[in-house]
């Protein structure tokens, strides 16, 4: 008879655990290359360069003049659960860090050469060390000549992941995943200096300044005609009184930012919307903003929101690959966005695109 063997159940080895769950947190170079922004940016950075080479796969490197990491903190730092930035579960709530589960770095230590230089502010020099496996390697760190701030760089991603490695696009599609995250951060954050380039080439594909504004950061990425279509949106609720507050079953919270006129249609739709200082996904809020173009004859439009709530109705979903976002009184806020976009577009305010000016 064929009945298969019986197969005892086994618990699988804490490396393939780990491994697995590497796998989880970072499905692409992209991933990695978000996870290490969100670093950069929580110590502080101004400036963070970005390098790639093969779309990621053969090399990543990711420089920012932050904080810096103390030589003490090095053996820690690739730990999974090893983070700064969280103390108790009550921490979750009106988070103001970006990572805060302290296993950015252990996944990908685990599948990929990883080395970091850091110089922590008031250092006299740099430190260098590589990490295998969450572990620091044996050598230890070393001492290195190093600009204050940090530089990860990751080598052969997915080395040991065959599957993974064949499940990716091509250098060029993986790189242009990058660029369009960096373009994305840079439009969320003006006030730093991102760019990124491929390894060899002088010139960066993307290139901000710190302090510039917004707009100035649009046509960079998008190009000038979405840049000069841009109308500012706000709004807020009690529309009433200072910083939003819980009222006791009522919603709160701020948007600002910009929306493309009813003359503009681009390429494609581009929504970026930030809940509490994340770049998010909020489908719903999504669908509705295009719904308001798509009644004027299907225009492709820019969003950008920066959306603030009280931490407490915010649930930013803690799974490490989803960047969806479930907010408390969802419906209204959604209604007085909407309402504030179509009292925009009705023509108070005037934009400065071509359309407009002739
Ligand atoms: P998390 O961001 O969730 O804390 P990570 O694995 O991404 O976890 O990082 C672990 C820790 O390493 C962080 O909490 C922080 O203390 C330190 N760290 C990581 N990247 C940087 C950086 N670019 N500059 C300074 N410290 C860093
Ligand atoms: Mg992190």
């Amino acid at each position: 008879e064929d009945k298969p063997e019986r197969q005892t159940i086994r618990i699988l080895a804490p490396e393939v655990i780990a491994q697995i769950a590497a796998g989880e947190v970072i499905q692409r170079p992209v991933n990695a290359v978000k996870e290490l922004l969100d670093n950069a940016l929580d110590a502080g950075a101004t400036q963070i360069a970005i390098t790639v080479k093969d779309g990621g796969k053969k090399l990543l490197t990711i420089q920012d003049n932050g904080h810096g990491i103390q030589e003490e903190d090095l053996v820690l730092l690739c730990k999974r659960h090893a983070t700064s930035k969280l103390q108790s579960y009550e921490d979750l709530t009106g988070l103001g860090t970006l990572g805060f589960r302290g296993e950015a770095l252990a996944s990908i230590s685990c599948m990929a050469h990883l080395s970091v230089i850091t110089r922590h502010a008031g250092s006299p020099a740099g430190l260098k060390a590589s990490y295998r496996n969450t572990e620091l390697e044996p050598s230890g760190p070393t001492i290195c000549a190093a600009q204050p701030g940090t530089t990860f760089v990751i080598q052969d991603l997915y080395y040991n992941l065959e599957q993974r490695r064949k499940a990716l696009g091509t250098g060029v599609e993986e790189y242009a995943r990058i660029l369009d995250l960096v373009g994305k951060s840079a439009i969320s954050r003006p006030d730093v200096a991102f760019s990124c380039k491929k390894q060899g080439e002088r010139r960066p594909d993307l290139h901000t300044m710190a302090g510039a504004s917004r707009r100035d950061n649009v046509r960079i990425v998008y190009g000038a005609a979405t840049a000069q279509s841009l109308l500012q949106v706000s709004c807020r609720l009690p529309s009433e009184g200072d910083a939003p507050q819980s009222l006791e079953g009522a919603a709160a919270f701020s948007a600002e930012g910009c929306a493309s006129c009813l003359h503009f249609s681009g390429r494609r739709t581009i929504c970026l919307i930030k809940v509490n200082g994340h770049l998010v996904q909020c489908r719903p809020l999504e669908h509705s903003l295009e719904a308001e173009y798509h009644s004027h004859a299907r225009l492709k439009p820019f969003i950008f929101l920066d959306i603030k709530v009280p931490g407490d109705q915010v649930d930013v979903n803690i799974h490490p690959t989803k960047h969806e976002v479930i907010l408390l009184h969802q419906e209204e806020m959604i209604q007085a966005i909407s309402d504030a976009l179509q009292k925009v577009h009705s023509g108070e305010v005037q934009c400065s695109c071509s359309h407009a000016i002739t």
